[in-house]
Parts: C-alpha cells; structure tokens; sequence
C-alpha cells in the first residue's frame, strides 16, 4: 500500500544528513518533523508506517545543508533518550536505509549505474543483473559469568576503542560460515583467552553504528587464564555484583540490558 499524499494525512520525516537527523527543537523538547521542511532534499524513502497508522519516510539531505529557523542537526547517538525510543529506533532505520542508498549508486561487480526496485526494498544493476540490499552485519555480545551464590563473577573487559577507562561485556562481528555459538566461543577464546559453555540468548537489538545486528547472549566459564589480545583489550577481570568498575547499566545498548539483568538477579 503507497501512504496517501493527501497534506491531512499523518506522517513523520526523518529528515538526514550524514548521521544526523533534523528534528524541532521545542521548549518541551525535542520533536521530529510531521510535515516536510523547506530546504533542497534528494529521495524519500518511504520506511513504514507506526501502529497508529502514521506514515513514516526517510528524506536523504546533503552534507551541509543548512538548518531551517527552530530545528537542529542531532547525530543518531546523541539523540537517544531526547525522542521516544521507538521513534529513535526508526531514525536508525532511515540513516542506514538513505546510507545505503547512497553507497550503491553503482554496481559493484561491473560499476554500471543502478535502479531502485520497486517491489521490495534493492537496487539492481541493468546491465548485470547484480541485485543490492541494505546490508547488516550481525554482532554478538555476550555476559560471561563464574562462581556460585554471592561469590558469582561476571567478565568485563576496557575495550581500546573506549573513550576512557569503561568495561564491557565482549563482543565481537559474526564471519561467513559461522553459527552464533560459535562466534561467541571465538571472539571470547580470540579476546581474553578463556573457554565458555552454556552458551543461551538473550535478546537482540538493532544497532545503527553503522549497520549492525546486535545478538546478546550469556555463557559460563570453563577453563582458562585470562589471556588479552592487546590490540583490541586494555584490562579485562572477574568482578563481584557489588563491585563493578564503570560499566554500561541500562540505557541504549544490549550491554547495559544484560548487565542490569545480572545485577537484578544477584540482588543487587
Ligand atoms: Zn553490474
């Protein structure tokens, strides 16, 4: 079904820029655009539409295209926690929907330019058929734990990338070929040098930087020292419930679900 184009009919515009999204700066707060505003855009995507029946698009913005009067661009990460949270989850959607879009303008086995599809959410190459769809990258990440009762442990490691001194559950990018199971005991093994069983999920979340599918699972220890592959670890322990280091704890991401999840269960 095409949304209607009537102007009554209600709609929400994740207008973006790069990683960026336009929203209206309201003194009550943030709010995204129900109309489109005035400035030069390229395509709309059309992204769904919410449970209330409100049509939903993605409108591609270049880079450097000014803000209008009363609106701000807020990069995706940033703005978490400033609009609804299943509004936030559809701008992740529309910038990695309009960042694909852009990046397969072309084909990528002959270079020949390529045409949207209709029928479903590709572009194809006319000249080779070569069909392009947004792509994901799944992720795991997983809460190993050890011990019993209060003496139970979890391990965290402080991750390279992080700006600071912040621990983490381990997580890692699944290869071809691999089962999720497998890629937990892998990154594990490869990151801190323990081995795991038990390994259960937990849940999973779209995760926009830039186009992954986080996939979070929990696992105990076998056996193991804790050996750190370097390029990727700073420090990685065994801590107690009441003894944390800074850590996520809720919040936006699947690390922070399943270490609160583990707090919850050992009282804390
Ligand atoms: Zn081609």
């Amino acid at each position: 079904m095409r949304p209607a184009e009537s102007a009554d009919h209600p709609a929400l515009f994740m207008i973006v820029r790069r990683g960026e999204i336009l929203v209206e700066a309201r003194p009550e707060g943030f709010a995204v655009p129900t109309a489109m505003v005035d400035i030069p855009h390229g395509t709309h995507h059309i992204l769904g539409s919410t449970a209330e029946g409100t049509w939903v698009y993605g409108v591609d913005v270049a880079e450097r295209t000014d803000e209008p009067d009363d609106h701000l661009w807020v990069p995706l990460r940033q703005l978490y926690g400033k609009i609804d949270e299943t509004l936030w989850v559809v701008a992740g959607r529309a910038e990695q929907i309009i960042s694909w879009d852009r990046t397969h303008q072309y084909c990528g086995r002959c270079g020949a330019a390529t045409v949207a599809q209709t029928t479903e959410r590709s572009r194809k190459c006319p000249s080779c058929a070569l069909l392009a769809y947004p792509r994901l990258s799944p992720a795991v990440i997983t809460l190993v734990t050890r011990g019993e009762g209060q003496d139970e442990e979890a391990l965290l490691a402080w991750g390279r990338q992080f700006p600071g001194r912040f621990y983490s559950t381990l997580a890692g990018f699944v290869e071809p070929g691999e089962n999720l199971e497998q890629c937990v005991a892998r990154e594990i093994m490869e990151e801190v040098g323990v081995t795991v069983s038990d390994i259960t999920y937990f849940g999973s979340q779209p995760w926009p930087f830039p186009n992954s599918l986080m996939l979070g699972f929990t696992a105990r220890y076998v056996g193991g020292e804790l050996v750190l592959q370097e390029e990727e670890i700073v420090e990685a322990g065994w801590f107690r419930a009441d003894a944390l280091p800074p850590c996520p704890r809720g919040g936006m991401s699947i690390a922070g679900a399943l270490i609160e999840s583990w707090l919850r269960r050992m009282g804390q």
